[in-house]
């Protein structure tokens, strides 16, 4: 979704007694220096780093802001580093929804105000759908008030309304919680993690090493270069993998009941699995799997049943446990590229060698949607 390619972006060094703002010995701030930055699309990366090394200036390059001195950004298929100023106005309009530490509201428009501007810049202004969007972050209530008569929670949740209000792909929330109080806090994050649930790849910069392990991944940045990467958790990961593959086998299977009686939640609890209901007789709690939950048990299975095909058919090996394990360690280290390798290498086959259907993966030329009715069908006979 993002891909940034040996970025550079210089700021004039300020030198007394100049008055211009321009140096005049060539000597300059980099406030980027070479870097090199991939973003999945769905993925949710942090930025940490010390005040003045770069996090601000980067997100502001990823959300067409501002232009690099040099280096390419590709924004879902586009090179944005080279484009007119109207062109990037209109890229970040259609793909970017910004949440800054300083919330930037207008102080003498009204909330739902604020928000229908951002829709005006977007396409159409559109009331009832602006106050639509303050009730989903939870200000149906506050949408005629103005900024200063807000708390900066509600306010910084006026601003998150403002930012989803063209549907972005992309999030950029530059020091979200910073100025926030513990009880908004909690609120922007579950927001965010929301947004991550939908599938919008988030670029968050925070100060807070617990705010920052809700991402996926973690970056820091010294001096406008990338100083260290951190993928959260790999033990923690392996074990979820576990659980949406038994899952996706009791679904498989039928075996899933159907849930009476029970008491809805609300907040989603991971990315993954989200908790529907709690059954009132024994306090049985029901999961569901989200989309990305789905997503991720169909791949893990599709790793693991092309594993045993492959020991199976082209490796000859024999020993059923043998297969399971080697095929247990595989479904966790495969990459997509590997396994549609190893997928086209046995001519794409529908399933594994007890019979089980393979979710088809990009490389089938089948449609997910087609995948799931297979499984449908499996599951029917
Ligand atoms: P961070 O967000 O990590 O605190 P910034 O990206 O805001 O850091 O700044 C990185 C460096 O670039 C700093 O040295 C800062 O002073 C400089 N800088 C940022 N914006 C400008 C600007 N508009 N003009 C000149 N220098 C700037
Ligand atoms: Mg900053």
């Amino acid at each position: 979704m993002i891909q940034i390619k040996d970025v550079t972006k210089l700021y004039p060094a300020k030198e007394s007694g100049n008055g211009t703002g321009k140096d005049n010995n060539g000597s300059s701030i980099h406030a980027l220096d070479h870097i090199s930055l991939h973003v999945a699309q769905g993925e949710w990366l942090s930025i940490m780093g010390p005040s003045g090394s770069g996090k601000s200036t980067l997100v502001n390059l990823i959300g067409c802001l501002d232009r690099p001195s040099s280096g390419e950004i590709w924004l879902d298929g586009q090179n944005v580093a080279g484009i007119s100023a109207a062109e990037l106005n209109r890229v970040r309009c259609e793909k970017i929804g910004f949440i800054f530490q300083q919330f930037h509201l207008i102080p003498f428009l009204t909330a739902v105000e604020n928000v229908m501007l951002a829709q005006y810049f977007h396409s159409m202004t559109d009331q009832k759908e602006a106050a639509e969007a303050l009730t989903r972050v939870g200000l149906g209530d506050r949408a005629h008030h103005l900024p200063s008569q807000l708390s900066g929670g509600e306010q910084q949740r006026v601003c998150i309304a403002r930012a989803l209000i063209n549907d972005p792909r992309i999030i950029l929330a530059d020091e979200p919680t910073g100025n926030l109080d513990a009880q908004n806090e909690e609120i922007v994050l579950r927001l965010l993690r929301e947004f991550h649930l939908q599938g919008r790849t988030i670029v968050m910069v925070t100060h807070d090493p617990v705010v920052a392990r809700l991402a996926d991944r973690r970056i820091e940045l010294h001096h406008g270069k990338i100083a260290s990467q951190e993928i959260f958790s790999m033990a923690d990961e392996e074990q979820l993998d576990e659980v949406l593959e038994e899952l996706w086998v009791l679904a498989e299977n039928g075996e899933i009941a159907e849930a009476h009686d029970h008491k809805p939640f609300v907040n989603p609890c991971h990315e993954a699995l989200k908790p529907v209901a709690v059954s009132s007789g024994d306090g049985t709690l029901i999961v569901e799997l989200t989309p990305r939950g789905r997503e991720r048990a169909g791949s893990i299975i599709r790793r693991h049943r092309l594993a045993e095909r492959l020991f199976t058919d082209s490796l000859a090996m024999d020993s059923e446990t043998e297969i399971e394990q080697q095929a247990c360690k595989f479904e966790h280290i495969l990459s997509p590229e590997a396994t549609d390798k190893i997928c086209t290498f046995l001519g794409h086959p529908r399933t594994c060698p007890h019979g089980a259907p393979i979710p088809p993966g990009p490389c089938c030329g089948i449609s997910s949607a087609s995948g799931a009715r297979l499984i449908e069908a499996t599951r029917s006979k």
